[in-house]
């Protein structure tokens, strides 16, 4: 979350330096933008506020419009610092200010969210990813079977792992000692942890003859149930 911050901050720098004087002829010039922190699982939705400006540019306060409430807390607070053109002559204003918050269906890397400024008063966010998939996507073999690895998306599972079943335990401890061995890269999940993120696949190189090497186990195995 630190970093997808950071990132959204640096973005809404990059717009807010733009040619400060050509943007202060437009009556909606934005001098300084603040990205919104997110905080819900999905924020999908728009959020419409109504922003009110002092004459110096600053916001002395922002109405929320729309309905959206889940998002509307994360675009209120961003509104909040934004710093709009001082236009002493006009006194207050009121800005209509829309956040559009798009989740993102897949990117390749999960530190690449997107902002774009689709107006100066518009801003498209694209906080979440669905895949992480922060590979460097070059050609690697299995350390077993010296074979080319492939790259397959898996699930993420989250939660806590169930407890073993009693009496499994000994062929679970035989299991991973052959998977270790025998079957690294036959993983077909990615597990998560116990804290829901956003992300629900992940990109992961994956052998055939891992793969084949456990389903041998199994079928050596009857009526053992992968953990
Ligand atoms: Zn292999």
């Amino acid at each position: 979350m630190k970093s997808l911050t950071a990132f959204l901050i640096a973005l809404a720098l990059t717009a807010a330096a733009d040619d400060t004087e050509q943007r202060a002829l437009q009556p909606d010039a934005v001098k300084s933008y603040a990205a919104p922190e997110i905080t819900t699982f999905n924020p999908e939705g728009k959020a419409v506020l109504d922003v009110i400006v002092r004459p110096d540019g600053s916001v002395s306060g922002v109405a929320v419009i729309s309905d959206k409430a889940h998002v509307a807390d994360s675009a209120r607070f961003a509104a909040r610092k934004w710093k709009f053109e001082p236009q002493r002559r006009n006194g207050v204003r009121t800005k209509r200010v829309t956040f559009v918050f798009e989740r993102a269906r897949e990117t390749d890397c999960a530190q690449r969210p997107t902002v774009r400024y689709e107006s100066p008063l518009t801003v498209i966010v694209q906080p979440l990813v669905a895949t992480v998939s922060c590979l460097p996507h070059e050609a690697r073999t299995c350390e077993v079977h010296g074979t080319p690895m492939a790259i397959e998306r898996l699930p993420i599972v989250y939660g806590m792992p169930a407890p073993p079943p009693p009496g499994d335990l000994k062929l679970r401890e035989e299991f991973f000692a052959a998977l270790q061995r025998d079957f690294p890269h036959a993983q077909h999940i990615v597990t998560g942890g116990d804290v829901m993120r956003p992300e629900h696949q992940m990109e992961v190189y994956i052998c055939p003859k891992c793969r084949e090497a456990e389903k041998r186990w199994l079928d050596a195995h009857p009526g053992f149930v992968r953990p």
